[in-house]
This record gives C-alpha cells, structure tokens and sequence, in this order.
C-alpha cells in the first residue's frame, strides 16, 4: 500500500519509544533504570479516581460537547483566572484529548502551508513533527546554556520575518526545565506584538516549579499579546493523568471555535468520564500536588549533585518540569571499551545496552551532545541508576 507523502515524512515520538522500549525490557524480567519516561511516577490522587468512578455510575457515558463539558469549561475558566489572572468565556476553551491534541489542533488550525512557525531549540519533540505536519516550516533558534536554554530579544529579532506567523514557547520547558520571568516574556513579547506573530503557549509544566520561581503566562501580561496567544495546557502532568488525557486551549473566540469544529471531525469530544475527573482534579485539593513537587525538588537536587561529579559532564539547574539536561560535551571523541562516543545517541545506546539505563538522546530535541534524564522515578532507582551512568562514564578513555 501507498503511504501519503505526510505520513513518510513522519517520525515516531522518540520519547514515547524509548520508554516503551525500557517497559518492555523491564517486563521481559531485565533490571532496568527508566530515565525515560515523561510522566509523573505517582499514582492519580484517589478523589479524582473518586470522581471517575461516580460519573460512570451517574451515567455520564455519553458523547459530551466537543469541546468540552460545560463543567469543565467553568472549572477551566475559573482556574486561569486564579492561576493566571486570565479572563476567558467558556467559548473560548477547547478541551481535547490531552494537551498534545490541544497543541495539534492549534497549529493545524492557524499555520498554512509555507508559514513559518519560530522554535526555540532544545525543544519538545512533537512541535517539530506537528509543524511538518501543517506544512509549516520550522525555524530553529539554538537556544545557549549561558542564557539560561532562554530565547533572547536579539536571537528572536535575528529570526523574525514576513512570513512569521507562529512561534512555540514552552515555559517551564521540555527537556531543560528553562522558566522564562515576566520581565523575560515582557521583552519577546514587545517584539511578538509588534510583528503580530501568533504565540502558542504551552504551559503544561506549569505546577513543576522550583526555586520559589513565579509561572508566568505571556498571555496575561497585556490585552494584546491575550489576542495573540493560544494558551495550552492540561492535567497529565500536575496531576498525575497522564493515562487519562485530557488537555485544554484557551484562545481568541474565532480561534476557539476553528479549533473545535476541527476537533468534531476528528475525535469529537475528549472521554466523559475523564472530563468528570478534570472537574475534580482543578476545582479539589491541590495537596497531592504540593507533595509530588516537594519530591521532584528533591529529586532534582541530588541528581544535579551526582551529575556534576562526573568528569566531563555539565548540567544546566533547571527550575520545572522534572527533567535534567547535562552535556557530554567533554566526553565526545573518547571511547567506552573501544566504542567511540561521537555523540549523546552513542552514549544513549551504550547506556542501555552495557548498563541497562534508559535515557532520551538530546538529538531528539535537536541537541546531540546533550541526554535527558526524567526524574519522575524514585530516588532508590535514581541512585542506582546514576551508580551505573558513573560507571560507565568514568571508564570512557
Ligand atoms: N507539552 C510538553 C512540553 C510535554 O512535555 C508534553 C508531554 N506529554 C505535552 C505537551 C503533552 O502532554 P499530554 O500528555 O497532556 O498530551
Ligand atoms: N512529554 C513526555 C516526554 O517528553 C511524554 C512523552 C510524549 O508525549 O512525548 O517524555
């Protein structure tokens, strides 16, 4: 059979893959350490399972409305406002099947073919394959570690041009766990109003904050840059529901509404009983939340001190999301047991074969001296793990 010309150019989600890949050895009796994953370690907190398990029994089985239940709408509407001291209407909020959908609806529903969509390097492996997929063209910015992984002014100005349309922030971000400040936003946003470049916002890492840092959304820091904003966020990650997906955008009413009558075509509405969940999720106690990021702070404050240990290796303090980002740039050209190391995938690949540790090889973010780390697993497989990365790191010749 044929495959469209879209569907060749794609490649599959290599941080999907490489932790199936560590589940799979895991479940086939190997003992291996997971640095893999993207999700939190922690189970969905028991009332929001609570409010699943009584929607099934209300009934609440049916289709819902595409974009949403009215209920969820408002505990949406409600929470930006709160969190983020956004005003929506209920209309402007599409609820999708996590916040992946969320970023897909947006960027089929607002780049044409030819458009350039602006993407601050290292990023999230899905943006780049969700703008080919639009027929937009990428314009990578490499972003520096001396600059915190942090767009500047001068960069964006460097990159920005008529045929601009979109650019991609991720704040906290994916992999470097970078937080832009307010006054950080306020600056690319002068250049962003200015130019009229629609700004997608994804901000679904923002609970997983450390350091006392505030999130900030770019969307609330004037009436303009709101109009020019598609705010995307979701619940897999401050809550632990991954599995469950449900994401959500919050955006200009046209945009809204294009977004949803894309949606109607494609999934309908997210699952009904996991919108009941979300419900419960956002409007209930946040304390499960409070602890999960109390671990992640110390999770990542261990790592980082085991890591920079290591010769040859630096990493970059992040202050969200639960992820650690360190370069082998001191280790590229050496050899581990006769096997050069010409870049993180060769690491990566000898990581998981001679000491069983899975890793995510910084090329999949579009940085291949870097690896990512997720610390969303415990600390007694962290130690283990950073046990064996030292090991091997340590013999590299
Ligand atoms: N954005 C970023 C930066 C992510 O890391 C993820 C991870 N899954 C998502 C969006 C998508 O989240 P969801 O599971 O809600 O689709
Ligand atoms: N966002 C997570 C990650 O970066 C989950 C995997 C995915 O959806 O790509 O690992």
């Amino acid at each position: 059979m044929k495959l469209a010309a879209r569907a060749k150019e794609i490649s599959p989600s290599p941080t999907l893959s490489i932790d199936a890949r560590a589940k799979k050895m895991i479940a086939a009796g190997e003992k291996v350490i997971n640095f893999g994953a993207g999700e939190p370690d922690f189970d969905t907190p028991e009332h929001i399972k609570q409010a699943a398990v009584e929607a099934l029994h209300k009934g609440m089985t049916k289709y819902t409305p595409v974009g949403g239940t009215p209920a969820l709408k408002e505990a949406i509407v409600r929470k930006l406002k709160a969190d983020n001291n956004l005003d929506y209407a209920p209309e402007q909020i599409v609820v999708s099947c996590g916040a992946k959908h969320s970023l897909y609806n947006a960027i089929q529903a607002l780049c044409d073919p030819g458009d350039e969509i602006i993407l601050p390097a290292p990023y999230w492996v899905s943006y780049l394959e969700q703008i080919k997929l639009a027929g937009g063209r990428p314009v990578i910015v490499q972003t520096r570690a001396e600059n915190g992984f942090k767009l500047t002014v001068e960069e964006l100005e460097a990159v920005v041009s008529p045929r601009t349309r979109m650019i991609i922030l991720n704040s906290p971000g994916n992999p470097t766990g970078a937080v832009y400040t307010r006054e950080e936003l306020a600056a690319l946003g002068e250049v962003l109003l200015q130019k009229k470049v629609t700004i997608i916002s994804d901000e679904i890492y923002e609970k997983l904050i450390y350091d006392g840092l505030e999130h900030v959304s770019i969307a609330s820091l004037n009436p303009g840059l709101k109009e020019l904003t598609v705010v995307i966020n979701g619940v897999s990650k401050a809550y632990s529901m991954t599995g469950w997906r449900i994401g959500y955008a919050a955006a200009p009413a046209p945009a809204a509404k294009a977004m949803t009558d894309l949606q109607s075509h494609s999934t309908s509405n997210p699952t009904s009983i996991a919108q009941a969940a979300s419900v419960a999720a956002l409007t209930g106690t946040q304390e499960p939340l409070r602890q999960m990021v109390a671990e992640f702070n110390r999770r990542r404050d261990y790592m980082l001190e085991r890591l920079s240990a290591i010769p040859g290796v630096s990493c970059f303090k992040p202050s969200g999301a639960f992820y650690l980002f360190p370069s082998i740039a001191g280790i590229i050209g050496r050899a581990y047991k006769g096997k050069t190391i010409g870049s993180a995938s060769d690491l990566a690949a000898i990581l998981l074969t001679e000491a069983k540790v899975a890793v995510v090889p910084g090329v999949a973010f579009g940085d291949d001296r870097c690896f990512r780390l997720s610390y969303a697993t415990s600390l007694e497989n962290i130690k283990e793990g950073l046990d064996r990365i030292g090991e091997v790191l340590t013999s590299v010749k």
